[in-house]
C-alpha cells in the first residue's frame, strides 16, 4: 500500500504559502506549522519581477492580487552624484506576467485567502517546528504530527529546519542595515511621489522607492551601514545619514515624509550551501538568504515553490524516492539562486560607490544604455516554472 501524499511545510510566510498552493495544484495534502499566533506582514512593499509573478498567476492568483498590485513600467536609476536621472530600464512586460510591484500585506492576504480556501491545505498558527525525525520508512515527522512523505523548511533565515540539518550553517550580518518606512503620496510635493520604481545609488547607501497600495502610499527603503544591534538607533539617524553625505534634497524630503520605520539588520546565507537531507528540504530564506539588491528574496522563494512541487508530483507516495526528488529539486536551483544571490552582492557594491569610482559607473551606465542594462536582468526575468 503507498503511503499519503502529504507534505509538512515549516513557516507560513511568500514562500511557505506559495509551496503549499503549488503542492496541493499537484494533489498532495498540505500541512502548515507557523510559529506565529497570527500572520502580519511588515508594513512595507515588495516587487514581483515576472519570473515570480508568472508563477503567482498559474496558481491562479491574479484575480486577487491585480487590483491590489501596480504594474509600473520602468525603474528610473538616479544617482545622488548629481541628483539626475542615469538610466530608465523599461520593464517588459512579458504576456502574463507582469512586474508587480505591492504591499506586502496585499501579497500575503492574496495567498492566505488561497489556502484558506483550499480543501487540501491545512494551516495551524502558532505550532512553531522545534524538531524532526526521520523514521526507519523514510518517512519524517514533527513532535504531535502524524508522519509525512517530507518536510519543507520555509521557516525564514533563522530557520529551526535547517538550523537541525545542517547546525553548522549560520546567517552572517552584512555590516548593511535596510530602513522601510512609508509615505502617504499626498504629504509629498506635487510631482515628487515616485511613479515608477526609483533607485538612488550614493556614497555606501541607496535608496529604492516605490508606489504601493493602489498608488496612496509609497515604499521607501533606505540602506545604510549599520551593525546588527543597535539599541538606541532610530529613524532621525537615516535622515542624518543621508543629510551628512549631501544627498539631493527630493530624497532628504521623501526621508523626513515617512513614517513607520522598521530597522533590518540584513543577514545571508552562503551561497552553494546543501538545501535538502532525506525527506527534509529548504525553500526560500530558509536554504538562501540573500541581500535584497536585486529585489529577488521572495521571487527565489516563489520559484523554488514551483519546482518543488514540479519535482515531487511524480512521487506515488513511496517515501524512499522522495529524498532523489527532493535532491533534484535543490539540484535544479542551488545554481540559479546562487547566481542571484551573487548579482545582489554586485549590485550593491555598484550602487554604494562613492567619488571618482561613482563618476566612472555612472559614465558607464549612460553608455550603455537603457536597452543593454535591461538585457542583463533578461536571464532573471525570463525564467519560466
Ligand atoms: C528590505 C528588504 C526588501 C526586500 N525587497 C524584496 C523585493 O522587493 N522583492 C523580493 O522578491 N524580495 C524582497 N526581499 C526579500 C524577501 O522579503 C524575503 O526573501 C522573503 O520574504 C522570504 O520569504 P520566506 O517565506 O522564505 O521567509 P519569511 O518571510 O522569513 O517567512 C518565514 C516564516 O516562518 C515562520 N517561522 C520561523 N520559524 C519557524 C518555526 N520554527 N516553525 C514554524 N514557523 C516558523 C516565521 O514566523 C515566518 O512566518 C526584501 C527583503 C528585505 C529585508
Amino acid at each position: 500500500m503507498s503511503a499519503p501524499r502529504n507534505v509538512v511545510i515549516a513557516g507560513a510566510g511568500i514562500g511557505g504559502l506559495t509551496a503549499a498552493l503549488a503542492l496541493a495544484a499537484r494533489g498532495f495534502s498540505v500541512r502548515i506549522l507557523e510559529k506565529a499566533e497570527r500572520l502580519e506582514e511588515v508594513g512595507a512593499g515588495l516587487q514581483l519581477s515576472p519570473n515570480a509573478s508568472r508563477v503567482l498567476v498559474r496558481l491562479g492568483l491574479e484575480p486577487r492580487l491585480s487590483h491590489v498590485a501596480i504594474a509600473p513600467d520602468a525603474v528610473s536609476v538616479m544617482t545622488a552624484r548629481s541628483g539626475g536621472e542615469v538610466s530608465r530600464l523599461p520593464f517588459a512586460h512579458a504576456a502574463g506576467a507582469p512586474y508587480w510591484v505591492m504591499h506586502r500585506a496585499d501579497l500575503q492576504s492574496a495567498l492566505l485567502a488561497a489556502v484558506n480556501d483550499h480543501p487540501q491545505i491545512e494551516l495551524q498558527l502558532g505550532r512553531p517546528v522545534e524538531n524532526f525525525t526521520i523514521n526507519s520508512d523514510g518517512s519524517v515527522a514533527v513532535p504531535g504530527g502524524a508522519p509525512a512523505l517530507a518536510l519543507i523548511g520555509a521557516d525564514g533565515v533563522r530557520s529551526t529546519v535547517r538550523q537541525q540539518l545542517f547546525p553548522d550553517v549560520q546567517p552572517e550580518f552584512s555590516g548593511l542595515v535596510a530602513w522601510r518606512g512609508r509615505i502617504e503620496a499626498r504629504r509629498l510635493p506635487h510631482g515628487l511621489a515616485p511613479r515608477q520604481v526609483q533607485l538612488w545609488m550614493g556614497p555606501r547607501a541607496h535608496l529604492v522607492a516605490y508606489p504601493m497600495s493602489s498608488g496612496e502610499q509609497v515604499n521607501v527603503v533606505a540602506i545604510v551601514p549599520g551593525h546588527l544591534d543597535e539599541p538606541h538607533a532610530s529613524a532621525t539617524d537615516i535622515a542624518r545619514h543621508f543629510k551628512a553625505s549631501h544627498w539631493p534634497t527630493s530624497v532628504q524630503v521623501m526621508i523626513d515624509a515617512a513614517d513607520g520605520w522598521q530597522r533590518w539588520p540584513l543577514s545571508t546565507l552562503p551561497d552553494g550551501g546543501i538545501w535538502n537531507a532525506g525527506p527534509v528540504a529548504l525553500l526560500g530564506d530558509a536554504a538562501h538568504a540573500m541581500l535584497p539588491f536585486a529585489a529577488q528574496g521572495a521571487g527565489m522563494a516563489i520559484e523554488d515553490a514551483a519546482v518543488l512541487a514540479q519535482c515531487l508530483s511524480d512521487v506515488e507516495g513511496t517515501p524512499t524516492v522522495v529524498s532523489a526528488a527532493l535532491a533534484r529539486y535543490a539540484a535544479l536551483r542551488a545554481p540559479r539562486v546562487g547566481r542571484v544571490q551573487r548579482t545582489a552582492r554586485q549590485s550593491g557594491r555598484i550602487y554604494h560607490l562613492h567619488g571618482p569610482m561613482a563618476l566612472a559607473r555612472d559614465m558607464v551606465m549612460r553608455a550603455l544604455g537603457a536597452g543593454r542594462l535591461q538585457a542583463r536582468q533578461n536571464w532573471i526575468y525570463d525564467w519560466k516554472p
